[in-house]
């Protein structure tokens, strides 16, 4: 019949950090199909309502098929209309563009912000191209507003990134605990496992913290709604309760675990303090602590008694106990689940260090069923925001930009001049908007994410910057979002299966998928734009005399050649291409680039921790978790016996750091950065809901998600609505100290806040939730807290 006449391949799914893998089928040149993949240990076959939906993504009416530059009078102006113009037209301009801010300002003022949606070879020539061809950090992903907390608290505990464990965990644990995670929604297949392992065992509990009763507390056995901020000294008690109770794993404490007195604040991230924190973190000591005993540890969090952190949470005592005695039992396995909750934190450092804490004091780590259990967000957070390194501090497999010895590193395996690669820390994003309005960054590409609605505070702090007469800003996308509507210059994007790509999951899964169709009209992949883009710069334009003066054979190169025509990437011909599949960018360069970016990435990996398998593997199986030695996983990291990289007879050692041992963190608890008072008299959560995938760019266009979740609405106790004179269905705006939005109110339904707090996704680009949205970060890894504002709700 009809399927006969359909290709299948299989595809890591294009929404979140879960990583499904599905089966995709195409016909004449288009996505017509998909379906869970049956072969995939992921999802065994399922998918959520996004994935079922994924052949429909890359239709929308609207799709942008050709650059489109803002003209007056047939040339560029700032304030013209958006007019088709061809991709030669549009990398003139924007090359003449970055050449002016360069010779005038120099690299400090040009600057991209990229994402956890790049394919791992797009972040990487990305960051080949900032770093190495314009010489600035001033490359951060969107992954800054989703995980850099996590990111940053493993690498002080542990001294390498990404989680000890992995998804098998689930069908070991005997409990769950979801701090701030509606798992239900946002990580839904994931949620199917847990739900699976809870009703076919009847030992097994499930703890759910939120502020607000959400999907996933349907599940729960013991549900928990706490005051927003107080999850801080709810993990100090916990911590607190197995130390008094002398459930603390003293041998596996002894030989593991350093105490380390946490460094108090730097400030809030808010304007004017962002410049010095960067200073700051160019600071020596990367943990900003110093040591302290296990006694002086134990008499930190001893103040965090069961009475004062019950009366400052407001979460009744039993339901403490019971959640603190899952960490104390020793018989309990349990797997501690987080997201935004903590990451979106202006001490979202500090919370992970937290829950690493209570882990590390019982040795319930790295181990089948004991997992600190770090979700992402992005298909690709881990594999290329955090392993590439497209953080404004980072380099590949975990190096640091400011670390001499690992720029030196990178500039061997990359075959550029020493010397080549700044050590300055870039601008991360908030402070690349600010840098933006300030008219301080001038020339600017946003590629894979829709920052305009994503980023805090944005009327006052983002969409100025995009507007200010100074700058230049590009936009590359699939789909004309508020922030292309914002741009100088439009370019369009292929996108998931229009291009060969990989992505990296939560559980360390490198997972790759061919091109299965091309995009339509001119779209072109991230890839091929980078890379095309740095044909028009040659090294004497863009890189220091000295340097040149230093290497000869450097003179005269374009970036392309130096970058890109190395000797690295190139080495693969096309001839290597597996014939049953397209690609594009491969056959007009004339090699095999994505094998060649990814073997170049791989190397910096393999032998210190980071193992890749070699690239052909990858297109055979359905990801594999790393390092991968000897061709084999690594499901679970830092136990012998499970991971190769701990010799025989250490039990357990935390390589990352030179003693492997694991840092525990002493930190208080500590405020918000902004509460409710009498003008702004509640608590404004914001986040995300199953339908949609981040800003909607996407699912927005898909007529059954979008019927399904067609707006944004206030979620509000029924009691704060009435005082308000409110119902369900009401007109209101949602108003904050920075901006306002309107929708409707919703009393009842999947989304039941407590009184005092509202919930608002942020998905609805008609109703733009972010305007009202506070732009205070965690000072340490500089993410922005979108859980915690005062708001108040009024009738109009
Ligand atoms: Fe799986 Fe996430 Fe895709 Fe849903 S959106 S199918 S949970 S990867």
């Amino acid at each position: 019949g009809e399927d006969a006449q359909l290709t299948w391949s299989k595809a890591p799914c294009r929404f979140c950090g879960t990583g499904c893998s599905v089966m995709v089928a195409t016909k004449d040149n288009r996505v017509v199909a998909t379906h869970g993949d049956m072969q995939a240990e992921v999802n065994r076959g399922l998918n959520c309502v996004k994935g079922y939906f994924l052949s429909k993504i890359m239709y929308g009416q609207d799709r942008l098929t050709q650059p489109l530059l803002r003209m007056r009078d047939g040339k560029y102006h700032k304030d013209g209309e958006f007019r088709p113009v061809s991709w030669d037209e549009a990398f003139d301009e924007m090359a003449r563009q970055w050449k002016r801010v360069l010779k005038e300002k120099g690299p400090d003022a040009v600057g991209m912000f990229g994402s956890g949606q790049w394919t791992i070879w797009e972040g990487y020539a990305a960051s080949k191209l900032m770093r190495a061809g314009f010489r600035t950090n001033n490359l951060d992903p969107n992954a800054r507003h989703c995980m850099a907390s996590a990111a940053v608290a493993f690498i002080r505990t542990f001294g390498m990134d990404e989680p000890m464990g992995c998804y098998d965990d689930f069908e070991h644990a005997d409990a769950f605990v979801l701090w701030g995670s509606n798992m239900a929604e946002m990580h839904p297949i994931l949620w199917t496992r847990i739900t699976d392992r809870r009703l076919a065992h009847n030992h097994v509990k499930v703890a759910v913290l939120s502020t607000f009763e959400h999907r996933s507390f349907e599940l729960a056995d013991v549900p928990m709604i706490f005051e927003p901020g107080t999850d801080l000294a709810i993990l100090n008690y916990i911590a607190n309760h197995i130390i008094q109770t002398g459930r603390v794993n003293k041998e596996f404490v002894e030989k593991h675990c350093s105490f380390r007195l946490g460094q108090k604040d730097i400030g809030y991230g808010l304007r004017p303090e962002s410049v010095l924190e960067v200073r700051a973190a160019n600071a020596k000591d990367p943990t900003d602590s110093k040591p302290m005993s296990f006694d002086e540890f134990a008499t930190f969090v001893s103040e965090y008694t069961l009475d004062k952190v019950a009366e400052l949470s407001k979460v009744p005592k039993e339901r403490l106990l019971a959640l603190a005695e899952m960490y104390a039992d020793p018989k309990t396995k349990v797997m501690s689940l987080w997201t935004m909750g903590f990451n979106q934190h202006v001490r979202g450092v500090w919370v992970n260090h937290m829950v690493y804490n209570i882990h590390l004091l019982t040795g319930k780590i790295s181990e089948p069923g004991n997992s600190p259990f770090s979700l992402t967000g992005q298909p690709s957070a881990c594999g290329t925001a955090r392993e590439v390194g497209t953080f404004a501090h980072r380099l590949p497999a975990d190096m640091q930009v400011t670390n001499p010895t690992h720029r030196s590193h990178v500039e061997e395996g990359w075959k550029i001049p020493k010397g080549l690669l700044p050590g300055k820390i870039g601008y991360h994003a908030v402070l690349q908007d600010r840098m933006l309005k300030d008219g301080k960054l001038n020339a600017y590409w946003i590629m894979v994410n829709n920052n305009l609605q994503a980023a805090p505070n944005s009327d006052n702090e983002t969409y100025p910057g995009y507007r200010n007469p100074e700058n230049f800003i590009v936009v590359s996308d699939a789909y004309p979002t508020v922030t292309a509507a914002a741009a100088d210059l439009i370019l369009p994007a292929a996108m998931w299966v229009e291009k060969e790509g990989a992505y990296g999951n939560a559980e360390r899964r490198t997972h790759f998928w061919h091109q299965l169709v091309n995009a339509p009209g001119e779209a072109r992949s991230d890839l091929w734009q980078l890379m095309e883009f740095s044909k028009r710069f040659t090294t004497d334009e863009v890189w220091p005399k000295e340097i040149l003066d230093a290497n000869p054979d450097f003179r005269g190169k374009t970036l392309f050649d130096v970058l890109f025509r190395n000797g690295n990437v190139d080495r693969f011909p096309v001839s290597e291409l597996d014939p049953a599949y397209e690609n594009r960018e491969s056959k007009e360069f004339g090699f095999y680039v994505q094998k060649g970016l990814f073997e170049e990435y791989a190397a910096f990996g393999r032998g210190h921790g980071h193992d890749l398998a070699p690239f052909d593997t990858y297109h055979e199986v359905r990801g594999l978790r790393w390092p991968v030695v000897e061709g084999k996983e690594t499901k679970w990291r830092y136990r012998e016996g499970l991971d190769p990289y701990v010799p025989k007879g250490e039990g357990v050692r935390f390589y990352g750091n030179p003693d492997g041992k694991a840092n525990l963190f002493a930190f208080p608890y500590e405020p918000p950065a902004e509460s409710p008072d009498k003008d702004f008299d509640l608590w404004l959560v914001t986040g995300r809901v199953l339908e949609h995938w981040h800003s909607g760019s996407m699912t927005m266009r898909v007529p059954e998600l979008y019927k399904a979740m067609p707006m944004a609405l206030v979620y509000m106790h029924p009691d704060d609505a009435k005082d308000r004179g409110l119902r369900r269905g009401s007109e209101v705006k949602v108003m904050s100290r920075r901006g306002e939005m309107r929708t409707r109110v919703e009393t009842r339904g999947r989304n039941r806040p407590p009184r005092g707090v509202v919930f608002v996704p942020w998905f609805d680009s008609a109703r733009l939730i972010n305007k009202c949205t506070l732009d205070a970060t965690d000072p340490i890894s500089k993410q922005t807290d979108f859980k915690k504002c005062a708001v108040k709700i009024v009738a109009v």
